[in-house]
């Protein structure tokens, strides 16, 4: 469990989602002994059975943290099996041409991608058993599902909180981590209709899939199989990485859609195997090959984010938005969660500064946070659109087979730039911004 150490606040925090922005800041709030209390809808932590990859910047984010979000990446984390690729975050290899030679032919790198932790990816729900292990049950408050909130409605001038099932609650700030279609963000915003307040479509969709390694194995062999790699391709891709200490394969491919995305409610449709591989009918037998050992139904994702409209402003008073309710990406750059664990680390670091005492200290602790968190945010949201640009053959000034190494550099300079992130120093210059607000008495950035 994580330390609680003595508070001399005079507030309390709820947080609204227990993904894995809520589920981190509360780790982080905890270790500093600032009262918090969650509120998720669903009946526990739980997260999706598949994949997700945590790059350098999000473990740097861990470790401010708490050491036990840490300890639980370190206890259901997957490096690449082989030795030789421990620092390869992605062998990048053409899908359109793999495997159309001979058996061996299981496709040659057009380059890799490195970084001095290569790739690291857990199971989800795995991850998130560990992390909720960690938040005191008192803590949590399921099946609360957030309607509407007033900012000054509970007693003293608290902000409070109605639920769906009726009940309320009070506290004296909001942190929305409430995800993509967050209600919360509605509530920054001030109109359920701000063009800001809806995630749009991106016009891709995806496919996941996890699959026992034997049959990956089989199908792929060791190389490709047990180590992270990224197939390119004239309008989809696909990538792959081993999670379970190895034992599964994890998949995500994704397809631009010249159409609308059917539903207004579901983020996932039922499909079948065989319109996955109508998808990829132009790709090599190396990437067909993966689509043939998923289930026969399976679903498709729809990729949604903020880039049309990014929200302009994160923080509204005593309320702030934290992970996909600020800055909901696309998953191309895989660090959306890694930046959720950053905001936790921003944030949970800001409030935990010896100036930050009483509630009325919260707002320009929370302005603050939106002027040092939300540029970072904004450019992963473009950055990512431009990655899948880059590995589906529809990146403007670029042509795939002839500009290899001008994807390589772009790619690089990209995921250095996620990589790279200096934590430290975005939570000075959040501070020293904070400092000067709680001086002048202002809020507002
Ligand atoms: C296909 C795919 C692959 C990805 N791969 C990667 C990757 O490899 N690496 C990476 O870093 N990122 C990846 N991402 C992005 C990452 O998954 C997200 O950025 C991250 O999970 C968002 O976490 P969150 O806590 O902000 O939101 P969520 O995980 O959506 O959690 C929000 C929580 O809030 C709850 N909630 C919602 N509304 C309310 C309400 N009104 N009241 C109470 N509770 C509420 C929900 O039930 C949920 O538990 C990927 C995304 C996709 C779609």
């Amino acid at each position: 469990m994580a330390t609680q150490n003595q508070t001399k606040k005079s507030f309390e925090i709820a947080v609204i989602g227990g993904g894995i922005a809520g589920a981190t800041l509360a780790v982080a709030l905890i270790k500093h002994g600032i009262p918090c209390q969650i509120y998720e809808q669903g009946h526990g932590f739980s997260e999706i059975g598949a994949g997700v990859a945590f790059s350098p910047n999000a473990l740097r984010a861990m470790d401010i943290c708490d050491a036990s979000l840490r300890a639980a990446f370190d206890k259901v984390g997957t490096h690449n099996q082989w030795p030789q690729k421990h620092d390869v975050y992605f062998d990048v290899l053409d899908g359109m041409a793999a495997g159309h030679g001979d058996e061996n032919d299981k496709g040659t790198p057009l380059f890799t991608l490195t970084n001095d932790q290569g790739m690291d990816a857990v199971h989800r729900a795995h991850f998130m058993d560990e992390v909720s292990q960690v938040i005191p049950k008192d803590r949590c408050h399921f099946r609360k599902h957030l309607d509407r909130i007033e900012e000054t409605g509970g007693q003293n001038g608290r902000v409070k909180m109605f639920f769906h099932d009726g009940s309320t609650a009070e506290a004296d700030a909001v942190v929305g981590c409430d995800g993509i279609k967050s209600r919360t963000r509605q509530i920054v915003l001030g109109d359920d209709h701000h063009p800001s307040a809806p995630p749009s479509y991106t016009h891709v969709y995806g496919y996941r899939g996890v699959i026992p390694m034997e049959q990956a194995v089989a199908a792929l062999g060791e190389e490709r199989a047990q180590n992270s790699c990224l197939w390119l391709g004239k309008g989809a891709h696909i990538l792959s990485y081993p999670v379970d200490g190895g034992k599964t394969f994890n998949m995500f491919g994704a397809v631009v859609d010249k159409g609308d995305w059917p539903s207004q409610t579901e983020l996932t449709l039922p499909t079948t195997r065989e319109e996955a591989l109508r998808d990829y009918a132009d790709f090599g037998p190396m990437v067909k090959k993966q689509f043939e050992l998923v289930g026969e139904n399976i679903d498709k994702w729809a990729l949604f984010d903020t880039g049309d409209h990014p929200v302009p402003q994160f923080n509204k008073g005593r309320i702030v938005l934290c992970g996909d309710a600020a800055h909901a990406t696309t998953p191309h750059h895989g660090a959306g969660a890694g930046f959720c664990v950053e905001d936790s680390a921003v944030l949970s670091e800001m409030l935990a500064d010896e100036r930050v005492r009483s509630p009325e200290d919260l707002a320009a602790c929370f302005a603050a946070f939106d002027a040092v968190r939300r540029p970072r945010g904004h450019w992963l949201v473009q950055s990512s659109r431009r990655m899948c640009e880059l590995y589906q053959d529809r990146a403007e000034g670029v042509d795939q087979k002839k500009d290899v190494e001008k994807i390589r550099k772009e790619m690089e300079e990209r995921f250095q730039k996620v990589w790279s992130y200096d934590l430290n120093a975005a939570i000075q210059e959040g501070k020293e911004d904070m400092h000067k607000r709680l001086q002048s008495g202002a809020s507002s950035s």
